[in-house]
This record gives structure tokens, sequence and C-alpha cells, in this order.
């Protein structure tokens, strides 16, 4: 976890492109590979959760804090008025990729996808 690019923006060690919010708990940023128009992650920066399995009943202030700042954000970019979704992906089932918590904001179009939407193992 410690080697994620996440926990390298957390740490200020790297550096993401396009920064939307920064305080001394959390860091929003721009998603490299936008799957919307908008597509911000937020993350927290002293909290080293892999996913939401690590999370205790301590990080619900925490994740609180993360939807509060996406909704801020959502606003703020006009947002709210249409409409956008709110992700956090779970493990590798879960289609998390990288392994350190983080909340998707996506939004700027309508968005496709079902979300009970399954792949059968062969
Ligand atoms: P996950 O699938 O783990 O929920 O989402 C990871 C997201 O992080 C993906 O949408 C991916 O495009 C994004 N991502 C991966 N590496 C980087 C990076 O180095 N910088 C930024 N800004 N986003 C990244």
């Amino acid at each position: 976890m410690e080697d994620s690019i996440f926990y390298k923006f957390a740490k200020g060690e790297l550096k993401p492109d396009k920064i939307r919010f920064e305080d001394d708990k959390l860091l929003a940023f721009d998603d490299i590979n936008p799957n919307a128009p908008t597509h911000i992650l937020i993350i927290p920066k002293n909290r080293n959760l892999r996913s939401i399995v690590q999370m205790t009943s301590e990080d619900t202030k925490l994740l609180g804090s993360m939807i509060y700042r996406a909704k801020l954000l959502a606003d703020e970019l006009g947002l709210a008025e249409n409409g956008y979704r709110l992700t956090i992906n779970v493990g590798k089932w879960g289609g998390q990729v990288v392994p350190y918590l983080h909340l998707h904001l996506l939004g700027g179009a309508q968005l496709s996808g079902d979300l009970s939407q399954f792949t059968k193992a062969e």
C-alpha cells in the first residue's frame, strides 16, 4: 500500500496533474483516465486504508467527510442539477485497481452502466 501511487499523492511525494481540493485531511484530483467529463478522485491524506474492507467504526467521520467533499465539488462544478455518481470500488471483484481508499465523483453527462452487471465465472 505504501507503494501505491495514491499513497504517494497523499504524502506529497508525487503530485497529481490537476488538484481540485486539498486540506490537511483530504486530497481531490482529476482521474488520469476519465470515465466522464468530470471524474475526480477523493482520498484521505492521513489514513492508509487499502479499501473499505479495512474500514473501522473510527473511519465513519472520514468517509462522511469524503462524501461531503464530493458533494461540495459537485455543487461548485454545477453537477447537482442533473445529477452525478459517487462510487467506491472494493477489491478485485468490485473493480478496484489502486489499493488505497478513494471515492470517485463522476458527472457532466448522462452516465450509463447497470450496477447489477456481473461476469459469469467460466
Ligand atoms: P479503481 O478502479 O481502483 O476504483 O480506480 C482507480 C482510478 O485511478 C482509475 O479510474 C484510474 O484511471 C485512476 N488512476 C490510476 N493511476 C492514476 C494516476 O497516476 N493519476 C491519476 N490522477 N489517476 C490515476
